[in-house]
């Protein structure tokens, strides 16, 4: 596979250029470095060519044919391609039978889609705080947010570290729930050796982008229960049932009906077609990820102001996210001084997430008297919210983009340090 030269990728990502960075001299780098982007080549662009010379354009064979790959690549039954991340949580809600009043638990510390999706269907957020060392849900908390009203558990693997799965189905069976786990960080994973994807009712992926592989915008929900699946491939295409042994009716050869509320949620065969080339690289990104992640941890090791992620013993991560944390009581400044001195190194640091109930709109659902505060506020994401850096990594990065994230961090740890 050839390799992406820095200097291409400085140019798809234009810097605005700091004469003089915030901790001090010329910035680590010239150009800006992003925190995570695509990596396509010509056998990609080569792929979506054939399909758009070809027949379907839509939803055809070569969406089938990623489903069927996409499936196995996971271990699970069956796969349904659809249109974003979000669309996949939206139909794999609908799937599981979320309705009006129901409650959907999910993380605080997530993309605002994990928790919308119950929103789309009238259904209830409620947030369950995450453990303060692998950043990700509790089983113990979502055990004291159960009630009657509770249909749903939305575990989100933060970062590809898988969630502690185990014990969440436990509650799941106990209580007559289904789990839907948000894998958008997480296509590649493994808990406890197996891979994410075919351990829950539903499992859904994102191919944004950002995400391990991309089909520009996209998404796929995987299950291995053929009643679940059958409800996706509706929800997917307006409702509509073509199948005569499913119709109510039968008016003629024309006749199709539409037997519950949908969307046009359609994934097309030219994005199919990019999925499926990007699918044959997996392996190799999650390597070159794992390498990157390889030389952070070591380098940052001796760096007694940060931590480097936490892994548990039963998680094989994918690594979609690098996060540090500050320890901020051995630092001078905030982490705002300290994400905009790593931003003047043009390095393209984030924060992965504000917790989701602090958005306006969810304050806004608060104010209106439609939740119970109860179910949103949850102090260990607070906590963790206020310390969490983002730092660059995707496969393509180049061993001097990863010298120069290092550098950089060192740079300002030791301007924020204060000596
Ligand atoms: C990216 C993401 C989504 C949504 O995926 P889209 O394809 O952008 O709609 C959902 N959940 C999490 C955790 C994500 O990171």
């Amino acid at each position: 596979m050839d390799k992406l030269s820095a200097s291409k990728l400085s140019a798809a990502q234009s810097s605005k250029g700091e004469l003089s960075a915030i901790a001090g001299g010329r910035p680590v780098r010239d150009t800006f470095l992003p925190y995570a982007r695509q990596w396509i080549e010509e056998d990609d662009i080569a792929a979506v060519s054939k399909v758009l010379q070809g027949d379907w354009l839509t939803t055809g064979p070569t969406v089938g044919e990623l489903e069927k790959e996409f499936a196995t690549r996971v271990g699970a039954s069956f796969a349904v391609a659809v249109s974003s991340g979000t669309a996949a949580l939206h139909a794999a809600c609908f799937a599981a039978g979320v309705g009006r009043g129901d409650e959907v638990i999910t993380s605080p510390l997530t993309f605002v889609a994990s928790a919308n999706c119950a929103l789309f269907l009238s259904a209830n957020p409620v947030f369950a705080d995450i453990d303060p060392k692998t950043y990700n849900i509790s089983p113990e908390e979502i055990k004291k947010k159960v009630t009657s009203q509770t249909r749903v558990i939305i575990p989100v693997h933060f970062t590809g570290q898988p969630c502690d799965l185990d014990p969440i189905h436990k509650i799941a069976r106990r209580h007559n729930l289904k789990v839907i786990e948000d894998a958008a960080h997480a296509l590649g994973a493994a808990y406890k050796g197996r891979s994410v994807g075919g351990l829950s009712d539903l499992t859904i992926f994102s191919f944004h982008p950002v995400k391990h592989i991309t089909t520009g915008e996209g998404g796929m929900v995987t299950t291995s229960n053929k009643e679940l699946y059958q409800r996706l491939l509706l929800f997917r295409n307006h409702g509509i049932v073509r199948e005569r042994e499913l119709m109510m009716k039968d008016q003629g050869p024309w006749y199709y009906e539409v037997q519950d509320l949908g969307y046009n949620y359609r994934l097309t065969d030219i994005q199919a077609a990019l999925g499926i080339s990007q699918l044959k690289k997996l392996n190799f990104f999650l390597a070159r990820r794992r390498q990157i992640v390889a030389i952070y941890n070591e380098a940052f090791a001796n760096l007694p102001e940060v931590e480097v992620p936490y892994q548990a013993p039963y998680a094989d991560s994918s690594w979609h996210l690098y996060i540090l944390t500050l320890r901020l009581d051995r630092l001078q400044k905030s982490r705002r001084e300290i994400f905009a001195a790593l931003r003047a190194e043009n390095i393209g640091v984030h924060v992965h997430y504000l917790p989701v109930y602090r958005h306006p709109f969810y304050h806004r659902l608060l104010g209106l008297g439609n939740f119970n505060p109860k179910n949103f506020f949850c102090p260990n994401a607070e906590e963790v919210y206020q310390k969490i850096i983002t730092l660059p990594l995707f496969p393509a990065m180049t061993d001097q983009d990863v010298a120069d994230v290092i550098t950089a961090v060192y740079k300002v740890i030791s301007w924020a340090r204060g000596s």
